[in-house]
């Protein structure tokens, strides 16, 4: 029967390759429907103070629960978002959504919002800023923007003009995962951060690795020549954290101090220490 038929030759060109664009098509029409579904949720990583132990602020971080998937972690759909331009809504919603959270915390509280090098080169990232500040009428200065290294990658000129504006509009740029890129240090040059967060896997093995001490201190001590804030990402355990302290970075994030968290749990976290 042709039926049959159609469903061996089906079969028959099923190979891996083939399996795997029906599972990227199967995710991106999930993905093209969480945002309206309102599946997407924003969880809080609390970032500290090191040497008072205060908190200062939260990264946002995307959390996607899917009807069909559960959990699906970020790793596993920004590529495709980013791939189908669909990060530029989600982006934005994000900004939106970060914002609309963090006004309602303590003036002295900031959120940092992730922003990949893709969001950053489609069309709309400045509306898409200026709009999330707008509505919920948070102090611009309260919302950093989380930069890689791949948002300087192309189009220099082009990109350094696009951070100049946003910047313009009162928010702080960070550099995320400092150290992982290509040119780290030559981006430092290009552009006056306000913050370099030193990627994980030079905190990971903090205490363990001569070297990677000696790269922690490093950067601590460019970041200080160049009267940036250094924050370390992942610290896990007291040693790392004493080793930063010591090297004089200023700021950490990790789940030594807080894992990211839904913002009800941020806000009992934070109103722990003004309690204190
Ligand atoms: P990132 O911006 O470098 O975020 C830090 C990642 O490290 C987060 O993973 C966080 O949960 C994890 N982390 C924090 N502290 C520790 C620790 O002590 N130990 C360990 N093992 N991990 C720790 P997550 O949430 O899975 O996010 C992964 C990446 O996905 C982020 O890396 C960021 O690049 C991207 N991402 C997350 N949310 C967004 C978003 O809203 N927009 C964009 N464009 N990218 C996002
Ligand atoms: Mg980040
Ligand atoms: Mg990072
Ligand atoms: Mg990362």
């Amino acid at each position: 029967q042709v039926k049959e038929k159609g469903r061996g030759d089906f079969c028959f060109f099923a190979t891996e390759m083939n399996q795997r664009l029906l599972e990227r098509r199967a995710l991106e029409a999930d993905l093209r429907r969480a945002l309206g579904e309102g599946e997407f949720r924003l969880h809080y990583q609390p970032q500290i103070d090191l040497p008072t132990g205060r908190v200062i602020g939260a990264e946002a971080l995307l959390r996607w629960t899917c009807p069909g998937r559960g959990n699906v972690p970020p790793d596993a759909f920004i590529p495709l978002a980013e791939e189908t331009g669909l990060i530029a809504q989600i982006g934005a919603w994000t900004l939106q959504e970060a914002c609309r959270q963090a006004v309602t915390w303590p003036e002295e509280l900031g959120v940092a919002v992730n922003v990949s090098a893709v969001q950053f080169r489609l069309p709309g990232l400045y509306e898409a800023v200026a709009a999330a500040l707008a509505t919920t009428g948070l102090r611009p200065s309260r919302l950093e923007l989380e930069i890689t290294e791949g948002v300087l990658l192309r189009d220099t000129d082009e990109t350094l003009a696009m951070l100049d504006r946003v910047r313009r509009l009162g928010v702080k740029i960070a550099m995320d995962d400092f150290g992982t890129g290509y040119s780290s240090l030559g981006y430092l040059q290009k552009f006056s951060f306000d913050k370099i967060k030193i990627d994980r896997g030079f905190i990971r093995s903090l205490g363990q690795n001569v070297n990677s001490e000696a790269i922690v201190r490093a950067v601590v001590g460019i970041t200080r020549s160049l009267g940036v804030r250094a924050n370390a990402e992942g610290v896990e355990t007291d040693d790392q954290a004493r080793l930063l302290l010591a090297e004089g970075c200023g700021e950490v994030q990790g789940y030594l101090f807080g894992k990211p968290m839904p913002a009800e749990d941020f806000r009992i976290f934070f109103s722990r220490q003004i309690a204190a």
